[in-house]
């Protein structure tokens, strides 16, 4: 549903609107971009694939050893006081031994080094004696396999190793390497454009005068969006004047796929965010039953989705976590995962009001006992930015909880996906 500013503001405070509900309703206004590139691996490190990758080869290709030692029949090495072998050559990873194995023979072997024809097992050196050409070795029972790496045990010609949705990250991109496949087709890098608002707003490297302060949340958001599936687009800082906004949304409008603001929603007089995207586009202006992070401007402008941020910088930070990064992995295609959550103990009482859903910035550790336990990181107001520099996780106390005692159980949501 889409309200303007007015009604947002008329809205009692039960009106809040429930975390939950407010990432479910952006999740299903928003779409992936369907555009697809065709990339070398190097370059899909970060990316989301859009097919199903398959195996060109067996991975590993050839039966060959988990060891360093000695190829040989199983059947020769019986249980008996000794049994003596002939070395007949020797193995190496990428240089065979062309010959087979039969009675009473072996050859030297190295790690990786295609098992011999006749041979079903490898001895590890360190359990056998060399004189010359034979080795002996007692008591040893060999069974048919040991130390010996199947072809196609890891990967199978033909099988899929990766599914569409998967964000490649290192593992990936070794594992589509190991099956011999050099290029692969992702979505197309997100464009998202942001820029901050407000005449107190300096650069940083010019002498603050007095009612300035620096511009930090365009900072952090270049930081939250520097990964590989993004290229971000800084506008820059903007002045509090409805034409600057305007002319900073137009451009904004143009080159993006998301549209990142901060500062300028809540219900002030020099507040032209909600204004100006009621006009040019579509919006939906939240106030969040969330602390920090009330105000939200969620809508779009022309093709791109728009989030206004709150000013504050937690506030731009959690909610970037909680709504942001989501829609960034919806709009590039990423199969939804989970958010991984922790039982932690809190190890101090923690302040809260019923009424708002909290996200506390706290500092997760786990105890001598393997158990977690959570404390604060202190003054935990939304102008705080150490707070979150001191942090790594969320401490997630919901709407109706009136606090925390030292010891009780709490929730946790460690820093994932957070550059
Ligand atoms: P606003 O929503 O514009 O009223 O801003 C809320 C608070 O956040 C005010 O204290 C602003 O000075 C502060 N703020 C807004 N934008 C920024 C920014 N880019 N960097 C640091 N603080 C900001
Ligand atoms: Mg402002």
């Amino acid at each position: 549903m889409t309200t303007t500013p007015a009604d947002c503001c008329a809205a009692p405070e039960q009106k809040l609107l429930p975390v939950e509900q407010a990432r479910q309703r952006i999740l299903q206004a928003v779409q992936t971009v369907t555009a697809v590139e065709q990339v070398h691996l190097r370059s899909a490190l970060g990316r989301v694939l859009v097919e199903p990758l398959v195996a060109n080869v067996d991975v590993p290709p050839f039966a060959n050893s988990a060891m360093d030692g000695y190829a040989v029949r199983s059947q020769d090495c019986s249980d008996s006081m000794k049994t003596v072998l002939e070395v007949i050559g020797a193995s190496f990873a990428g240089r065979p031994f062309n010959g087979e194995v039969v009675a009473h023979q072996c050859v030297r072997i190295m790690t990786g080094a295609v098992l011999p024809e006749g041979a079903d097992a490898v001895l590890m050196q360190e359990h056998v004696k060399r004189d010359g050409e034979q080795i002996s070795f007692a008591g040893n029972s060999v069974k048919p396999g040991q130390n010996v790496r199947y072809a196609g045990e890891d990967s199978r010609q033909g099988d899929t190793v990766l599914e569409p949705g998967i964000k490649l990250g290192a593992a990936e991109i070794g594992l589509l390497a190991s099956v011999g496949v050099s290029e692969v087709r992702v979505s197309r890098r997100l464009r998202v454009a942001f820029f901050s608002t407000g005449d107190e707003l300096t650069a940083i490297g010019t002498p603050l005068a007095k009612g300035q302060i620096y511009d930090s949340n365009r900072y952090a958001l270049f930081g939250m969006l520097s990964t590989p599936g993004i290229e971000c687009y800084d506008l820059g800082v903007i002045p509090d004047q409805r034409e600057a906004v305007r002319a900073a949304f137009q451009q904004a409008g143009e080159m993006a796929d998301l549209i990142l603001t901060s500062g300028g929603v809540s219900v002030g007089e020099a507040d032209y965010v909600t204004e100006t995207l009621a006009e040019l586009g579509e919006i939906n202006f939240w106030r969040m039953a969330m602390k920090p992070g009330k105000p939200l401007a969620f809508g779009k402008l022309g093709n791109a989705v728009f989030f206004g941020l709150p000013g504050n910088p937690v506030s731009v930070m959690v909610t970037f976590y909680q709504f942001v990064l989501p829609t960034i992995g919806k709009m590039s295609g990423e199969k939804a995962r989970q958010a991984l959550l922790i039982q932690a103990r809190c190890s101090e009482d923690l302040k809260k009001a019923p009424g708002r859903m909290e996200f506390q910035r706290g500092f997760l550790k786990r105890q001598s006992d393997a158990s977690w336990s959570v404390s604060s990181t202190g003054i935990q107001g939304s102008h705080v930015l150490s707070s979150m520099s001191k942090s790594n996780c969320f401490i997630l106390l919901p709407a109706e909880s009136a606090g925390v005692k030292n010891g009780e159980l709490v929730t946790v949501q460690p820093f994932l996906d957070f550059n």
